[in-house]
């Protein structure tokens, strides 16, 4: 069992066997800008349980003047992962690229939180339940 994904021209697959449970649609504004869009949101994954299946060599890397790294599909735009500047053990990947034509598939991956909703998008209202941080998720 495993859970895949993929980049939208279809070069890369990934596949993953485990996360970590805890998925925040982050409103930050680098994660704004590196998705074209109010939010992300990614899911943190062990490099251990991370293999690319295809198109690894069409990953580019983007590394901001903070020390956090995204990766991203060359040939088509896609963002596909942020690795934060201190974990290199963990890869978080970008949830809406997953194919979850497997419905079979348990747990399945669900945001729990909204984070550094100071940097939000005017245009764009919070209409569900889910914890919102100002900054970071508290630890
Ligand atoms: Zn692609
Ligand atoms: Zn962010």
């Amino acid at each position: 069992m495993a859970y895949r994904g993929s980049c939208l021209c279809g070069n890369i697959h990934y596949q993953f066997t485990r996360f970590d449970n805890e998925i925040a649609h982050c409103h930050c504004r680098m994660c704004r800008k590196f998705h074209g869009a109010a939010f992300s949101t990614f899911v943190p994954v062990a490099r251990t349980d991370l293999t690319w299946k295809t198109g690894a060599k069409c990953l580019a890397t983007y590394q901001a003047s903070n020390g956090t790294k995204r990766q991203f599909c060359v040939n088509c735009g896609s963002s596909l992962t942020f690795q934060s500047a201190n974990d290199n053990n963990t890869l978080e990947i970008a949830l809406a690229t997953l194919d979850m034509d497997d419905s079979s598939l348990t747990p399945l991956p669900v945001p729990d939180a909204h984070v550094h909703v100071d940097s939000k998008v005017e245009w764009y209202t919070i209409n569900d339940e889910l914890p919102q941080y100002r900054k970071d998720r508290p630890t």
